[in-house]
């Protein structure tokens, strides 16, 4: 079957996460995770995480995102986020709706990643009782544009949000693509460096299906549980949703398949950027390629059945997933070579 770069949603389930969902599936077993196939993953996450943190498991990053905002403040507070990021472009006011009314306030610093001068900016511009009081920080991890906050960063950012009592939220539908591409460990990348709470994706990374929110101060947690009852993401079979996140999860299964896109991402970008014409938009640090490229290259690889979107700030965004393989990135860089204007020299 044909791969494509449109998006790491293309991909199907890794076969571990396929294993583990079939293994689940043998016989009755208690519902609304109570289930020893939920307690077993969420003891595992403690590990993972080297901390006594509260997890919860849902169908999608939206629900994800915006059930972890709402917790973290009150209808009338906002939230500092990039003006790019999935919770204000993507999520169809989710978080608006699910906080009650909740702000989002943008920045706009490249490669879309926010800095302690935007989140301070965006606190200190008014402090009347006019203003959606300044609550919440929430950075993605990677960012839409394929780069990474290092810990360093995110330490930044959290000591300026602290300053002005603000939480710390993270959008990581691709957590394992930075922790991969980082090479530190899931603790040093969030509540080391000052995350209250953690979407960690599981879908894109190779899941049939679900989010983890991943509470690293408990006391954000209290009534979570009803909430996302509420907003219909309490799934009845929940050992399906956690039984996925056991086989990958065991032996760094998720760790490779991320290091895997992250590495055909780079092949592809290093290709695609010697070629005439061609600019990368962001450096690329994760699994996505963020390029302008020659628009009849661009239509050329269209027409020869090429897959990829341009939604994010114009750039072709090329995703490549947990299972890209070399030979496909190959192949379009082939395409891409062919259709590339003679350089002029
Ligand atoms: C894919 C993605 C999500 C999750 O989206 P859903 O379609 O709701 O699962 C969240 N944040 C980012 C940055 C994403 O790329």
């Amino acid at each position: 079957m044909s791969q494509h770069f449109a998006s790491d949603n293309y991909a199907g389930i890794c076969p571990e996460a396929l294993s583990a969902l079939l293994e689940a599936n043998a016989g009755h077993a208690p519902s609304y995770g109570e289930d020893d196939w939920t307690h077993r993953v969420t003891d595992r996450m403690r590990a993972l995480f080297e901390t006594e943190c509260d997890v919860y498991f849902v169908f999608n990053g939206t629900a994800a995102n915006s059930l972890a905002l709402a917790s973290l403040c009150q209808s009338y507070h906002s939230v500092i986020c990039h003006e790019l990021a999935h919770v204000v472009t993507d999520e169809c006011g989710a978080p608006e709706f699910f906080s009650n009314g909740a702000k989002l306030l943008t920045a706009a610093s490249e490669p879309a990643r926010l800095t302690p001068a935007d989140v301070t900016r965006l606190v200190k511009w008014r402090d009347d009782i006019h203003y959606p009081k300044p609550k919440v920080v929430t950075l993605t991890q990677a960012t839409e544009m394929g780069t990474l906050y290092t810990p360093a960063q995110i330490g930044a950012i959290s000591e300026c949000a602290r300053a002005h009592g603000l939480r710390l939220h993270m959008d990581g539908a691709r957590f394992a693509n930075a922790v991969a591409a980082l090479g530190v460990s899931p603790a040093d990348l969030t509540w080391r460096a000052g995350v209250d709470v953690l979407c960690f994706g599981g879908t894109k990374m190779g899941l049939p299906v679900g989010e983890a929110v991943v509470f690293f101060d408990r006391r954000l947690s209290e009534d979570f549980a009803w909430r996302c009852k509420q907003a219909g993401q309490l799934a009845s079979k929940m050992r399906f949703l956690a039984a996925p996140w056991l086989g990958m999860l065991e032996d760094d299964v998720w760790l490779r398949h991320a290091a895997h896109a992250n590495a055909m991402a780079r092949r592809l970008s290093d290709g695609l950027a010697a070629l005439p014409g061609v600019q990368l938009r962001a450096p690329t640090e994760a699994n996505g390629v963020f390029v302008d490229l020659p628009a009849a290259m661009e239509a050329g690889l269209r027409a020869r059945g090429w897959c990829f979107y341009n939604f994010i700030a114009g750039a072709a965004r090329l995703m490549c997933a947990w299972d890209i393989q070399a030979e496909t990135v190959d192949r379009l860089l082939a395409d891409a070579r062919e259709l590339a204007p003679a350089s002029v020299s």
